[in-house]
């Protein structure tokens, strides 16, 4: 078989989306190409690299075994415009702190085990659809190449040319992507075992500052704001000075986190669209990889059925919608709610609600999972007018949160 119609999928980006599903679509069975515009992966990434306990379990359980965590975490600390409001220590790692480095190239060399082609140094030009295939069009070490495919899959990030190329990137809202700057930086203040978050509108308004530690004095130090890059790095700023009387900074980083999936194509004939390209990031957290990885196990289930009943058809490729939803949705609609219910409050109601969980969480010391419901049972012993003083944005932040997906 020639080469331009040797794949049963085209992968196009290989990061924790692309590679995690050209992995478990090999070990399917499928002949797939990972196709990667650097020239090394892992080369550029724009990630804190946070990730939770499930995640790690979750790729535990599927066998990835190679040690890319730099930092276990055991805690964290969250600030309002400076001022301290709780501290959480865990008696047992409540997340991790990655090595994206690592963890992307060796997401890619599973794949690459499992039986998948790559290209580095190769871009993705555009597509089309050419009789029940997709012509590919990639620029590869400054020579152009033409691939068919049944099938395509947009795992190349935020910006996504696959999703513009075959019509499924559709305008949306400024507000939807968090635009981001981040540096890694030294600071030996900083205890290496604990997340550092600030909130309030001096530090990041509707949004938020974070330090994840990576160990020796090392940290990610960032700011996400949705809609604006203005002021970013004022934030940033105010933030190192507050945790940091002296800091150096060693590299630096502007990216976009883009949210709301459930109001985007994600797929149609010949094409599916995965991780950021497909917008899956946290609406509140802004944390993606997860959701990428998800999103390839679940692509590459519905690549391996389309390629059995030969049907690479929208209706067919439907299914990996519903998967994802299956999968992922009810957490994604919690944090969007409690996004939506974050920003509705005024400056003074955001100020009561932070002194409120002070006074009722403070300093704990807990096993993790956290739980929502049992810190809100807490707030609750505490300051049993809780509800009322904020039930009624409670109560609006339901009505936009369902009007959402209505
Ligand atoms: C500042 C910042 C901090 C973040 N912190 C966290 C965090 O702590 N935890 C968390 O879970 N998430 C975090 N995220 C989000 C996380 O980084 C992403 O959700 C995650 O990387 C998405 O993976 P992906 O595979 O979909 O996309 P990417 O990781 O962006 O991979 C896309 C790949 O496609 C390639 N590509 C793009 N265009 C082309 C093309 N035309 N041709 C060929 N290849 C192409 C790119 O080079 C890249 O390798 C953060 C994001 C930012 C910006």
């Amino acid at each position: 078989m020639s080469l331009k119609n040797k794949y049963d999928a085209i992968v196009i980006g290989a990061g924790p989306a692309g590679s995690s599903f050209a992995f478990h679509a090999s070990r399917s069975g499928l002949r797939v190409l990972l196709v990667e515009k650097q020239r090394e992966i892992g080369h550029t990434i724009l990630c804190a690299e946070g990730v939770s306990s499930e995640f790690l379990k979750l790729i535990k359980d599927k066998g990835h075994s190679r040690n890319f965590v730099a930092r276990y975490v055991y805690g964290g600390i969250l600030t309002y415009n400076g001022k301290k409001i709780i501290e959480i220590t865990l008696n047992e790692p409540g997340g991790a702190i990655l090595e994206r480095k690592i963890f992307d190239r060796y997401l890619a060399e599973l794949a690459i085990k499992a039986g998948s082609d790559i290209l580095i140094n190769t871009k993705f030009i555009k597509a089309e659809r050419e009789k029940g295939l997709v012509k590919v069009y990639l620029r590869s070490h400054g020579e152009d190449i033409v691939l068919s495919a049944p099938l395509l899959i947009g795992a190349d990030g935020p910006a996504s040319s696959v999703s513009k190329s075959l019509g499924l990137f559709t305008p949306y809202d400024k507000e939807d992507d968090y635009f981001t700057v981040q540096v890694y930086a030294y600071c030996d203040e900083i205890k290496d075992n604990y997340l550092y978050f600030g909130i309030g509108d001096a530090i990041a308004p509707n949004g938020y500052a974070w330090i994840f530690p990576k160990g020796g004095g090392f940290a990610n130090v960032g700011v996400g704001i949705p809609g604006t890059r203005d002021g970013l790095d004022t934030y940033l700023k105010n933030f190192l000075k507050k945790h940091c009387s002296t800091y150096k900074i060693l590299g630096e980083t502007y990216g976009v986190v883009p949210t709301k999936f459930h109001k985007r194509k994600i797929y149609d004939n010949n094409v599916l669209i995965l991780g950021d390209a497909a917008r899956l990031a946290d609406p509140l957290t802004g944390g993606g990889i997860a959701n990428a990885y998800i999103s390839g196990i679940a692509a590459s289930e519905v690549a391996s059925f389309a390629k059995k009943m030969g049907d690479y058809s929208r209706k067919a490729l439907r299914l990996y919608e519903k998967k994802l939803k299956k999968w992922i949705f009810s957490d994604y609609m919690i944090t969007l709610c409690a996004k939506i219910f974050y920003n509705a409050l005024e400056k003074k109601e955001l100020e009561s609600f932070m002194y409120s969980l002070k006074d009722a969480i403070g300093h704990i010391e807990i096993t993790p999972p956290l739980k929502p419901m049992s810190m809100l049972f807490r707030i609750l012993r505490k300051d049993p007018a809780f509800l009322f003083k904020f039930g009624k944005k409670g109560l609006y932040a339901a009505k936009e949160c369902l009007r959402e997906f209505i």
